[in-house]
């Protein structure tokens, strides 16, 4: 059986990671065997797939089962991991909306949150809250969370001035999860929660609709 061609795996891929599914250059493909070759995996199409060269190195020669286990462990949000001599991307405009969060860490910090539970959050008269974007990472929507979770507490002492709100965000955010926001995730965290109709922010001054 001949080894499939990177070319026709990123093809056959539509030109996207196998795992992350996120257009995937030529330069940061790698051919990772599902069944490791050093576990009797062929070379045949059938087991080997194009993806972020950063993630094969990670699966290296691990069972199908460890792998399967790290793919499930994602809950279904799946990024590579970040290559850690990959220059940052220039900031974003603010106004071009972007489904990837705002890099901060160059390990990234999904899954940080996990190590802070958020309290549970308020079920008797909550009212439901609007579906979340589909462009706002789990890590941003765990975030809000945190953060309505927080300010339902606080009942009518809520800050009333945008900067009071974005300084307790950030102090929440750092001691909960034990990572500062950056203030391009703060920005978008801020204005997710005004998509969702859940505050007001007119000359600086905060309305909350909790
Ligand atoms: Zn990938």
């Amino acid at each position: 059986m001949s080894t499939p061609h990177l070319d026709r795996l990123l093809f056959v891929q539509g030109g996207l990671c196998f795992f992350c599914k996120q257009p995937l250059p030529r330069a940061e493909a790698s051919i990772e065997h599902l069944v490791a070759s050093a576990n009797g995996g062929t070379n045949g199409e059938d087991n080997c797939v194009a993806c972020c060269r950063t993630l094969n190195s990670l699966l290296g020669s691990k069972s199908i089962k460890e792998k399967i286990q790290i793919v499930l462990n994602q809950h279904g949000d799946f990024r590579c991991p970040k290559n850690r001599e990959q220059v940052p991307a220039p900031a974003l405009s603010p106004l071009a909306p972007s489904a990837e969060e705002t890099p901060e860490a160059p390990d990234g910090d999904s899954g940080s949150l996990l190590k802070a539970p958020a309290p549970p959050l308020p079920v008797e008269g909550a009212r439901s809250v609007p579906t979340a974007s589909p462009t706002v990472s789990k890590t941003q929507q765990d975030r809000i969370a945190l953060v309505l979770a927080d300010l339902r507490k606080r009942g009518n002492s809520r800050p009333r001035k945008e900067a009071t709100l974005t300084s307790t965000i950030q102090a929440l955010i750092k001691q909960r999860t034990n990572q500062p926001i950056s203030d391009a995730n703060l920005k978008k965290l801020l204005q997710e929660m005004r998509r969702r109709g859940l505050l007001t922010i007119l000359d600086g001054n905060v309305t909350y609709n909790l």
